[in-house]
């Protein structure tokens, strides 16, 4: 219920409120009226995106002035190919700019729904990351679980120094871990840097969320290298937390935990700062749908059943579209008709909705090329927009 209190519609959004001087024009509002608790995802990733374009270009501008400035003075073949370079770079980045505000365009219909995010108290902490501490800081200590009791990786969570044995209820480390996030960042200094730039893409988006979306995330992971290597693990992940205390078959007195995780994995080969952005609003609408399960059920079976009503032809992307043939394979492989085979249909078709929605809040939120906005998908976005609007969004 509260997440959904935080959500409003951008047309909903008026500025009636606006405070006037006593000549009746409009003033600063103070800022304890500030709408902080409103501010549109949407505009802030724009906003952020636009910052940095126009700061790489101004930076790249300089450096291009010295440059022709020592050609003048020494015509050396060199500096004739780093100017080369500065203005390829210059025209890259400008081009960037010029399809975010193609894109914008699109995102002018005051039908289109928009994310607000609320309060964002969290301090900045490691490495720029609201919320975020590295691993060794956390009050706790994480060892590999051990695989012949889950069947899947999982840590377990163990007293400071107790080099591995102990328990801690799970109360104990929600109290110590409220307002705090692992961060773990693969991406070093000796990174490329355009690798490194999508690190703080990524960081800017983290740094907009309300501090109730950060809380539910244990860890946050960057990992970075070869498309080779990505390609297998996907490009990003949101896997909710898993508890088995190993105390119920009389093993040791320990805890094992799968914490949960938004996870960016960044292809140095091909992606760019605004493939970073996609893949976190993509993986951080993942979340958002958790909460709206466990706040709003019945909202969210309504959502459900509409999106699945839409079927294949309605999905939004490829890649949404693809859970149907995910469907088909685990309605293959679970035909016996158990009550576990059943779950797992249900899980399966489940996802459908949760991957519409999340290809839809990210598509809507990130600049696209241009042919993305095709008028067939659109069609299909603005199906799932009214759907959103008469249901999670509401
Ligand atoms: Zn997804």
């Amino acid at each position: 219920m509260k997440c959904m209190k935080r959500i409003a519609l951008e047309s909903e959004w008026k500025e009636e409120d606006h405070p006037r001087d006593s000549d009746g024009i409009f003033v600063e509002k103070p800022a304890l009226d500030a709408p902080s608790e409103m501010k549109s995802f949407r505009n802030e990733i724009f906003a952020d995106y636009d910052e940095y374009y126009r700061g790489r270009i101004n930076a790249k501008k300089k450096e291009l002035d010295v440059t022709e400035k020592n050609i003048k003075e020494k015509d050396e073949k060199w500096l004739l190919n780093r100017k080369k370079r500065l203005e390829r770079e210059i025209k890259e980045y400008e081009d960037s700019l010029d399809l975010m505000n193609k894109s914008k365009e699109f995102y002018d219909n005051p039908e289109l729904i928009d994310i607000k995010y609320g309060t964002s108290t969290h301090k900045e902490g490691h490495q720029g990351f609201k919320s975020g501490i590295t691993k060794n800081k956390a009050p706790f200590d994480f060892f590999p679980a051990p695989d012949k009791y889950t069947g899947h990786r999982g840590l377990t969570i163990t007293p400071k120094n107790s080099g591995g044995k102990g328990m801690i209820p799970l109360s104990e480390y929600d109290e110590k871990m409220k307002g705090v996030t692992i961060i773990k960042n693969s991406v070093g200094k000796n990174a490329p840097d355009g690798v490194k730039d999508s690190v703080n893409r990524v960081m800017s988006v983290w740094n907009m969320l309300s501090d109730e979306d950060r809380d539910g995330v244990d860890v946050l992971k960057i990992n970075y290298g070869s498309e080779k290597i990505n390609k297998k693990h996907s490009v990003g992940g949101w896997k909710i937390r898993e508890t088995l205390d190993l105390r119920d078959i009389g093993e040791r007195d320990i805890m094992i935990q799968e914490p949960s995780h938004i996870s960016v994995l960044l292809n140095e080969e091909s992606d760019t700062e605004y493939d970073a952005i996609h893949t976190m609003v993509h993986e951080v609408t993942h979340r958002r749908y958790e909460r709206m399960k466990k706040d709003k059920p019945d909202v969210v079976k309504k959502f459900h059943e509409r999106v699945i009503s839409l079927g294949r032809d309605g999905a939004p992307t490829a890649y949404a579209e693809s859970k149907w043939d995910d469907l088909e394979t685990v309605k293959s492989d679970n035909s016996d008709g158990s009550e576990q085979a059943l779950k797992n249909i249900a899980m399966a078709e489940e996802s459908i909705s949760n991957e519409y929605h999340s290809e839809f809040i990210s598509g809507l939120t990130t600049p696209w090329g241009i042919g993305w906005y095709s008028k067939p998908r659109m069609e299909k976005m603005n199906n799932i927009n009214t759907i959103l609007k008469e249901t999670l969004y509401g």
